[in-house]
């Protein structure tokens, strides 16, 4: 049999299909690594690898199951990292990635300290429409930061790590969060997600996330491209708790005004009134697109002195 276009022959999967290159990360109970297929035109993967025993052990069996059941929900959009096929050993769960060949978006803000408003606006409209099209399909993130996004070969955005989102059954999306109580009372939950990310509710309420904590993560992103850091830093993670409940950040001087003002109505502590974050009342994804930030004209920067000489 002749390999198909993804460079590999029949329905089955296997680790021969592939050659194993370098290791691109370790997460808590997988191996990710970049793989080569055997076959022309030689495609490239990026192959997780989970230890049945360890999660077995871990109990992390649920968050494995939801990954690979929230990433085939997400098929087919440019923004979502793609999981082309998944099998397994008598060891291990293997699931085969798009490749995200540029890494984590946190690798490049720490590489350049921040990023101009062009670039900032380029990688934040990209994140904004790939969260638009996982709250269509019911998936809430938990977890958006810049370590979760990834860049590939063209510096596309591609999000990953759906470890912990949750997927939303068809009468939950309208409201926007799980609801298990007639009454549509969210669940008490355990916090899930990235201390510097986590938005109000999950601290204050113990509430189930919403759509709109997806929106609060969001504005820390923003806020951290431009700014070099996240808004809410601490000692601890209690008192960075207390600076996220009481809202408690700054702006460096200078900071554009138009991010400043988005960032401003996504950092909102409650989570209806946030932008984006009550779609039942017209204030859904499209109120945060429609945001001078997306639409405004940013005019061309000025050419550096050494960009000038060599025109
Ligand atoms: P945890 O499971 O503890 O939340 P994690 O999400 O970082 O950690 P993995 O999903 O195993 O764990 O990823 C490990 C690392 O591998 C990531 O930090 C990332 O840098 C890299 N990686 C993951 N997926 C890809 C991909 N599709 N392309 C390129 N690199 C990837």
């Amino acid at each position: 049999m002749t390999p198909n276009a993804m460079g590999v022959v029949g329905n089955r999967r296997s680790t021969e299909d592939f050659e194993f290159g370098e290791v691109l990360g370790e997460g808590s109970y997988s191996t990710v690594t970049h793989v080569t297929t055997v076959h022309p035109p030689y495609r490239q993967y990026a192959l997780k690898v989970l230890d049945k025993e360890h999660i077995k052990r871990e109990r992390k069996t649920k968050y494995v199951l939801i990954e690979r059941d929230t990433l085939k929900a997400l098929d087919g959009h440019p923004g979502v990292v793609k999981l082309w096929w998944t099998f397994q050993d008598e060891w291990s769960l293997y699931y085969v990635l798009e490749y995200a060949e540029n890494g984590e978006l946190l690798h490049w803000i720490k590489k350049y300290g921040s990023f101009d408003l062009r670039s900032a606006r380029y990688y934040v409209a990209q994140i904004l429409s790939a969260v638009g099209f996982m709250h269509e399909k019911g998936v809430i993130h938990r977890d958006l930061k810049p370590e979760n996004i990834l860049l590939d070969q063209t510096m596309r955005v591609k999000i990953t790590d759906f470890g912990t989102a949750k997927l939303l059954k068809q009468d939950e999306i309208k409201a926007g969060q799980p609801t298990d109580d007639p009454q549509g009372r969210p669940r008490a939950r355990s916090f899930v997600g990235t201390p510097e990310y986590v938005s109000p509710e999950i601290l204050s309420e113990g509430r189930e996330s919403s759509f709109s904590s997806d929106f609060w993560a969001l504005g820390c992103i923003l806020y951290q491209v431009l700014g070099g850091r996240p808004p809410f830093q601490a000692r601890t993670e209690y008192l960075m708790f207390q600076k996220i409940v009481n809202l408690e950040y700054e702006f460096p001087l200078g900071f554009p005004a138009d991010a400043k003002d988005l960032i401003e109505k996504l950092l909102v502590v409650d989570p209806k009134a946030r932008l984006g974050g009550d779609p039942a009342n017209g204030n859904g994804i499209e109120a945060v697109m429609a945001h001078p930030f997306f639409t405004s004209h940013i005019p061309p920067r000025a050419p550096s002195p050494d960009e000038q000489r060599r025109r």
